[in-house]
């Protein structure tokens, strides 16, 4: 037998339900917020993600689905979403109009890594981009956008997480004071941190090897070298989630493994998922529109991790699956057939309604008719049909009502309407 790949899932019904859920939830807050949607390809050239999440990340170091396409030219799927949603923005103009726009996009990505719990190598994203304001209020509006997604999915274990990483102007001093310090703790560092050291000395204040972390607890804090202005920025969304009530903890090693982010950056940890304890991340990049090409626009935005979000949704699957309305039982190849005429004419109606194809017994239909969650049967016999009605049963109360076959599908419907069980 065929599996699926190493690393990639199936999302089945009965699961799915959720997914849907959520997605629902997500997309009407979206709309209530003045963001409007946009889709993305899943692949693009490799050069894309290279050049704006930075040659020196784990994604682009060893993480990207890459190969040549059969013209050789080198090809990745996307590891996330953001460095296509701004190619879109520049390829197209977007900002002609107005440079503002707010967009959100949901959708797999895919990443070569360590398949285990929480970890895939194609997952989901929900993904929130603003472009065009360089006001921290719309980095806390994103903040607080996430954070009442989570509330009305009924998820409680999280915890926003904060900081800055600065600009161009103060990170350089940041980054050779932290140099130095690492320099100071060669000895306990693993060995990827000691060539990203020189490198990208800020990537290895999120490494997640133990001693790493330990080493990193006395760091020097980037909050503290922010210039006058990045500080000004900081405080803002510090004074403004207060103000939203959003609680939040400062987090000095919080740094994002993409190398374009500017100032604010975020990360929602849950202690519900183990080991991959951040359901959410992002922050501001006000330089990647400007390096791909673009003009010179601030821009904000985030990434929700479906899976882990799915898999801490405090709301129970089964109160999305739909049970028909009604199970269609046929007795009689006469019976079957104008049962088969009237399921679409109700399912046409909005009225979920299953049937049995085959010529089964009342009981065996019965049964199915049960396992299905089936509200009502509707039971067709030869002899009903003669008699010119048919039954139907409730089966929360098990009454039984004859409903005439002229104009069945009205008799059905107002029945129904006058039935309490019916929602
Ligand atoms: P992590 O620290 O877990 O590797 P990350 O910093 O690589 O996360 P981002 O690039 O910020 O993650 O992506 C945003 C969110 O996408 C993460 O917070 C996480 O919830 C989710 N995510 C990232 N990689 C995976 C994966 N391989 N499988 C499932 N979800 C993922
Ligand atoms: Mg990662």
């Amino acid at each position: 037998m065929i599996q699926l790949i190493r690393g990639f899932k199936d999302i089945l019904p009965g699961e799915v339900e959720l997914w849907q859920y959520i997605e629902k939830t997500a997309r009407s807050l979206f709309e209530d917020f003045g963001f409007k949607e946009i889709r993305i390809p899943i692949m693009e050239r490799t050069e894309l993600f290279a050049r704006s999440i930075g040659e020196d990340t784990d994604i682009v170091e060893k993480e990207m689905y890459t190969f040549p396409d059969r013209k050789g030219s080198l090809i990745t799927l996307r590891p996330e979403a953001t460095a296509s949603v701004c190619r879109s923005y520049i390829q197209h103009k977007l900002y002609s109009k107005d440079p503002v726009q707010k967009y959100f996009t949901i959708g797999p990505m895919f990443r070569r890594e360590r398949p285990q719990k929480g970890r895939y190598r194609q997952f989901y994203q929900i993904n929130a981009e603003i472009f065009g304001v360089d006001s921290p209020l719309v980095d806390v509006e994103l903040i607080f956008l996430m954070v009442t997604l989570f509330s009305r999915l009924s998820v409680s274990d999280v915890e926003t997480h904060i900081n800055s990483l600065g600009c161009p102007e103060c990170r350089p001093t940041f980054k050779a004071v932290l140099s130095d310090f690492l320099t100071s703790s060669t000895g306990t560092l693993c060995s990827d941190c000691i060539r990203r050291k020189d490198r990208n000395p800020l990537r290895v204040l999120d490494c997640k090897v133990p001693a790493c972390r330990e080493a990193m607890a006395h760091a020097p804090s980037i909050l503290d070298y922010l210039c006058p202005a990045c500080s000004q920025h900081f405080e803002t969304v510090k004074t403004a989630l207060d103000a939203m009530n959003v609680p939040f903890t400062i987090d000095k090693r919080l740094v994002r493994g993409l190398d374009y982010y500017t100032r604010t950056t975020f990360e929602i940890q849950t202690g519900s998922l183990g080991a991959q304890s951040a359901v959410a991340g992002g922050g501001r990049y006000d330089g990647l529109v400007k390096a791909l090409g673009g003009p010179d626009t601030p821009a904000t935005g985030f990434a929700i991790g479906f899976d882990r979000l799915a898999e801490i949704t405090g709301l129970n699957c089964n109160d999305f699956i739909k049970t028909p309305d009604i199970y269609l039982a046929a007795l009689g190849e006469k019976s079957l057939s104008l049962a088969f005429e009237w399921r679409s004419a109700l399912c046409l109606e909005g009225i979920k309604t299953e049937m049995d194809f085959g010529d089964k017994s009342l009981k065996s239909q019965m049964k199915r008719a049960d396992r299905l969650g089936a509200k009502h049967v509707l039971i067709v016999g030869d002899n009903e049909i003669k008699q010119g009605s048919v039954i139907l049963r409730n089966m929360t109360t098990k009454e039984q009502v004859l409903i005439p076959i002229e104009r069945v599908v009205e008799n059905i419907k107002a029945n129904l309407g006058a039935s309490p069980q019916l929602e």
